[in-house]
């Protein structure tokens, strides 16, 4: 039996991941049809990605880059129709001629698109994680209401999600606690009285995966697998405490599930985007991915150890804002994606992003707002932005 084909949004097409999602989808002609590409300053790998995929729209932020990149297309003979502008995004995640949409821009900036998806009811497969963490409660009721099928791609959530049965009925009842792998990043033996010197370009080198600049540096703080903790939290719907983390520096195991007889299951692969991407992409099925086979037999130890939460202080501010006002996540995620791009402006150290987050996290109060409505949670957002936004100014050398 051949699939139906699958027309394909990807939003933030010119990134780590949205380059992976099409280069699984070059693995399959006839399968899927690149619908839409939108990216936000890469234009000219937007363009190449255009002439190459042929998209029926393009995406791009503002209608001078946008206009630039129509004149382009025209030269080349390449019909793409290219919008700009934050709705263009809504519009093409909810587009009835879509069927998937990769949500993989990064930051609070995915959030209305994917909100537009999950409301249209797509196949949403969900990169995106600060989008679940700015506006969870939001979100999940999008997509219950909107009928979506939420596919996560976070090789973490995909992990838990391919270990659970595919009759869901009752499933949390079965489960004691769920554990998330982290490699620990580039700092796990670092010595920790050297950490202010860390450069941008350390920060970024990832011992397994080239990813885009922000998660890596995320990933240097740990606050990557906070962001993830509260990932967990809404798409499987868990009790904060059933959430733990283990550093497993191989990355072989993406994590793990604890059943309720304490039998334990895991998903195993070697560490590659492309797995978790194809997995959403093809889901029940199983398609080529392009990632290598695991050898178990020249796989060296696979080890695991619990993290140190001196090290990386941001780690247990995951479970403290799950148990704060729900606010208390987007003050999180607004204040890191403001500290983190400080840091890579060379602004403030790597060692100050945790505490312009928490001095964030301390200032802003939440007793009068809403987060009911993406307009209240961006209003949090852009509070706690301008917050943190000061903090790093007093920081400045
Ligand atoms: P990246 O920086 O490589 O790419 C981000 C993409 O988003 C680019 O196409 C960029 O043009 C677009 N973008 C950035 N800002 C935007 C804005 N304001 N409006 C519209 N588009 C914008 O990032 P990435 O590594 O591909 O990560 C994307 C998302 O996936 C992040 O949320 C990240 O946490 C998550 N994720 C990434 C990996 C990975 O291996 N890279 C793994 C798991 C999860
Ligand atoms: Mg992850």
């Amino acid at each position: 039996m051949t699939a139906a084909l699958q027309r394909v949004c990807v939003l933030g097409a010119t990134g780590s991941v949205g380059m992976n999602t099409l280069d699984v989808i070059s693995r399959h002609p006839g399968r899927f049809e690149v619908f839409a590409l939108t990216a936000h300053s890469r234009v000219d790998e937007l363009f190449a990605q255009c002439v190459k995929w042929r998209p029926r729209f393009a995406v791009l932020p503002d209608e001078a880059t946008a206009a630039e990149l129509r004149t382009r297309l025209k030269k080349e003979g390449v019909r793409t129709e290219v919008l700009s502008g934050a709705q263009a995004l809504c519009d093409m995640a909810s587009h009835p001629e879509v069927d998937s949409v990769m949500a993989a821009i990064v930051g609070a900036a995915g959030l209305a698109p994917c909100l537009a998806a999950a409301r249209a009811g797509k196949r949403l497969l969900l990169a995106n994680k600060e989008a679940l963490v700015v506006g969870g409660a939001l979100f999940m009721r999008a997509v219950h209401e909107g009928g979506a099928s939420l596919l996560p791609i976070d090789s973490e959530h995909s992990a838990i999600f391919q270990c659970l049965p595919e009759d869901r009925t009752g499933w949390p009842s079965r489960i004691d606690h769920i554990l998330l792998t982290s490699s620990g990043g580039p700092f796990r033996r670092r010595d920790p009285a050297t950490m202010a010197s860390i450069t941008p370009d350390e920060a970024c080198a990832h011992p397994n995966f080239a990813m885009g600049r922000k998660i890596s540096v995320d990933s240097a703080t740990m606050m990557n697998k906070a962001l993830e903790v509260i990932e967990a939290r809404w798409l499987f719907e868990l009790l904060p405490e059933q959430i733990k983390v283990v550093i497993h520096p191989q990355q072989i195991v993406h994590s793990m599930v604890v059943c309720r007889d304490n039998s334990v299951l895991a998903q195993l692969g070697t560490p590659d985007m492309r797995v978790p991407i194809a997995y959403g992409l093809s889901f029940p099925e199983r398609i080529e991915s392009g990632a290598s086979q695991l050898d178990f037999a020249t796989l060296s130890a696979l080890t695991f150890e619990a993290p140190d939460f001196q090290r990386y202080p941001g780690l247990a501010l995951a479970w403290e804002t799950l148990r704060s006002p729900e606010g208390s996540t987007t003050v999180l995620n607004a204040a890191n994606e403001t500290a983190v791009a400080a840091f890579l402006a060379g602004t403030i150290r790597f060692d100050q992003i945790h505490s312009v987050i928490a001095q964030a996290l301390d200032a802003i109060d939440l007793r009068a707002s809403g987060s009911d409505s993406l307009d209240a949670l961006l209003e949090i957002d852009h509070r706690a932005r301008r917050q943190a936004a000061q903090f790093v100014k007093g920081l400045a050398p």
